[in-house]
């Protein structure tokens, strides 16, 4: 523990919709993001996602004009 240095500022969770967690530092101990560095098709160059999310990922698909289309 380090309060009085960064009293508002800890490890945080973060987990996204594709189902994939990792750690950041936030005020928070806990973040939800739809998009992270391991899903978003502009940072892996794959348009695929681990389905664990459901109704969130068809409606990432459908914002980003995905088919479905697996490999
Ligand atoms: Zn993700």
């Amino acid at each position: 523990m380090k309060e009085g240095i960064h009293p508002n500022y800890q490890k945080a969770v973060v987990k996204c919709a594709c189902g994939n967690t990792f750690e950041t530092g936030s005020t928070k101990p806990e973040l939800r993001v739809e998009i992270c560095s391991k899903c978003h098709p502009f940072f892996t160059g794959k348009q695929k996602l681990v389905d664990t999310a459901g109704g969130r990922v068809d409606k990432f698909r459908k914002k980003y004009g995905y088919t479905g289309r697996d490999e």
